[in-house]
């Protein structure tokens, strides 16, 4: 019996690795340009547009709600995009969907003196009953090879209805993934008007229904390819405002209510995580180059776990491989993914249609994508792949902590006009940024003792472009001494528990236990327990030396105190506590 669990274990990886095979980039001259094999003056500009504010004046001005609207009626009117319905029709299924992006894409380039280089990612694999399936995606080459490293925006073409495979529903998949495609669409259209140092791939996926498949195979591609990414921004669900009876917070108070303000990013890790330091620069460069620009102004929130509880989406599998991604979803989301017979919805249903006809003259008037909203949500994409693209190289820091307090050393290639230095504590946004020449002394700044500082650093150009940040170090800051007395690092404990690094903020809380020394041990978790002693869950833990994160998932309304004590080899080790309002 046991031969035989592990023979079905075998074969269960093996189909999971070779899940995806013949990975082929259809136009050689998109292949050459992703690897970085290619000459910056063949796609030359006629007069280089590549200064921080041209770039991003010219979104703010040419980002269109009309474009939108043409490419949302267009992609409804395929009807069904299922991964695996028809190819073969001119005017229905994925296969008339794909061609008139690819088509799509060529238009924008054309206009743009042929710079935008299209092409299809084809890939193997059986869904649907279909064996091959494509991405479609452009690459605007970058104007400096010495740095090959690219920068993806993306969202999945594919759409659904209640049955996953069902090709002959209406899955018109309008918010989902319909303003996503839009929103690629749009940048494409507009980016390629300027020159960035970096590539910059515009992409479509197939198969995110089934499984993630088309960014799966990418994301494997690219590191077969030993391909460099400095950061991916998925977009998934960005057009909707009216709440659905399955959404949750932020925003939403109630079904039915608009919320066209709040916009979610999600992004893996926590504390010491790149994704989240991706999520930090978005949302940074969103308020300090583009916030100033729009009369409505977008609240940006960085989620504390990589997507909603249960539920994945295309960055995923690029942060498998080991690069940076994101996904940005709205606040709104109005929907499931396994629609109930009650369900009501429009998410996964032949509802996520375009809108209402309310007037009955033919004609829709209410719209359940709002083309303000995804406009804002492109701008803020836009604005921060431009950055990501033209920005400097990244730094690092050295955190030394003597005892009396804290000096942040920057280690750099190369000299930049400046630096800036992230410090966080309790939650996923920066407490405090500070710009510096070289290395900052911190003793008499705003350290606290018994404290955790998570610092990050940027280089910043001469044009006032800051890098992507690092990845973030820690320090503790153990207790003040009295005057003249160095505390001494080796009295602390070997392992410390934090309960609430961030602070529980929205579906889930990190709880991170620090190794200072290795401990021996056969098994770690943590013990959750109310405030009556109950146990209510466990949660498996690694203690490697440094910092072992782990996610409690507590949903958003969670209320009252929960007790976390780290038990290691059945002994209780310490015990935090998270209170929850
Ligand atoms: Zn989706």
């Amino acid at each position: 019996m046991k031969k035989l669990f592990y023979l079905l274990c075998f074969l269960h990886l093996q189909t999971f690795v070779f899940a995806q095979t013949n990975l082929f980039i259809t136009n050689p001259i998109v292949d050459k340009v992703l690897k970085g094999q290619y000459n910056p003056d063949d796609f030359k500009q006629g007069t280089v547009i590549k200064d921080k504010q041209s770039i991003v004046n010219g979104l703010f001005n040419k980002v269109s709600n009309d474009s939108f609207m043409s490419y949302l009626v267009q992609l409804s009117s395929f009807y069904n995009r299922n991964t695996s319905s028809d190819t073969v029709s001119e005017f229905t299924g994925i296969g008339a969907a794909r061609r008139w992006a690819y088509h799509k894409f060529q238009t924008f380039s054309q206009l743009q003196q042929n710079r935008l280089q299209v092409s299809y990612f084809q890939f193997d694999q059986v869904i649907g009953g279909m064996p091959q399936h494509r991405n479609i995606l452009a690459v605007l080459p970058g104007s400096d090879t010495s740095d090959k490293s690219l920068v993806i925006v993306e969202a999945h073409i594919d759409s659904r209805c209640e049955g996953v495979n069902d090709t002959s529903c209406i899955a018109n998949g309008m918010e989902d993934n319909g303003s996503g495609t839009g929103l690629v669409l749009e940048l494409a259209r507009v980016m390629s008007a300027y020159t960035f140092k970096r590539s910059i791939v515009f992409m479509l996926l197939i198969g995110e229904e089934q499984g993630l498949n088309g960014s799966t195979a990418f994301a494997l591609y690219c590191k077969n390819n030993s391909i460099p990414i400095r950061a991916v921004q998925n977009n998934d669900i960005v057009g909707g405002i009216i709440c659905g009876k399955t959404a949750s917070p932020p925003g939403c108070p109630g079904e039915n209510n608009i919320d066209s303000i709040n916009v979610r990013i999600f992004s893996a890790g926590t504390n010491l995580s790149a994704p989240k330091s991706l999520a930090r620069f978005l949302k940074l460069e969103y308020q300090e180059e583009l916030m100033p620009l729009l009369p409505v102004k977008p609240i940006i929130n960085i989620m504390n776990a990589e997507d909603r509880t249960g539920r994945g989406g295309d960055h995923i599998p690029f942060r498998q491989q080991g690069y940076s991604s994101v996904r940005m979803t709205s606040a709104n989301e109005h929907g499931d993914a396994n629609p109930i017979p009650t369900y009501t919805d429009r998410q996964h249903s032949v509802r996520d249609i375009l809108g209402k006809d309310i007037n009955h003259d033919g004609v829709i008037d209410s719209f359940y994508v709002d083309m303000d909203y995804l406009k804002r949500n492109t701008l803020i994409n836009g604005n921060s792949i431009a950055m990501a693209a033209n920005g400097p190289d990244m730094a690092d820091i050295d955190l030394i902590n003597d005892g009396n307090g804290l000096t942040v050393k920057v280690n750099k290639a190369k000299q930049y006009d400046h630096y800036r230095i992230g410090f966080r504590t309790h939650s996923n946004d920066f407490d405090t940024l500070i710009n510096i020449d070289h290395s900052l002394e911190l003793k008499t700044y705003h350290v606290r003792k018994d404290s955790i500082y998570y610092v990050s650093i940027a280089s910043v150009d001469a044009e006032g472009i800051e890098s992507i940040f690092s990845t973030e170090k820690f320090v503790k800051v153990l207790g003040v001494p009295a005057a003249g007395i160095k505390t001494d690092p080796a009295n602390e404990k070997a392992i410390q528990l934090f309960a609430a690094y961030p602070n529980p903020a929205d579906e889930t809380t990190t709880i991170s236990v620090i190794v200072n020394r290795p401990v021996d041990h056969k098994e770690a978790y943590i013990l959750l327990t109310d405030i009556n002693g109950k146990e209510t869950g466990r949660l498996k833990m690694e203690l490697r030396q440094h910092i072992n994160e782990v996610i409690y998932e507590h949903g958003f309304h969670a209320k009252g105190i929960i007790f976390c004590s780290l038990i290691i080899d059945g002994r209780i080790f310490d015990t935090g506590k998270l209170v929850f309002r």
